[in-house]
């Protein structure tokens, strides 16, 4: 197993780019059920911070679909607890945003 990426202390930046959703699916090392939905584990695609995420299930809410593939659009952000420059009071992470699909 190699080792994992390095933490890169770059400058907070609201940010997002096409492979950032591939990358955070492919780092994901686990998914704990929680009651209503996972916990994903994975590393930020950024920063390459270590981070947690909880999603919650919508599956089970409101009316059934008809027919569809029930894929949920889940917009995710780096929630890495590491110094990034710049970062305003109170927010975790350097600023990058990522939408994964969930089905
Ligand atoms: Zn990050
Ligand atoms: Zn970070």
């Amino acid at each position: 197993m190699a080792n994992p990426p390095a933490h890169k202390e770059l400058e907070f930046d609201e940010h997002t780019e096409d492979g950032y959703s591939k990358a955070f699916v492919d780092s994901c090392t686990e998914e704990t059920p929680m009651r209503r939905g996972v916990l994903l584990h994975g590393l930020c695609p950024r920063c390459h911070g270590p981070m947690d995420f909880p999603v919650v299930s919508q599956a089970n809410r409101g009316t059934r679909s008809k027919g569809k593939a029930r894929t949920a659009t889940v917009p995710l952000l780096c929630t890495c607890t590491r110094d990034h420059q710049g970062r305003p009071g109170g927010e975790h992470g350097c600023g990058a945003y990522w939408n994964i699909e969930l089905s």
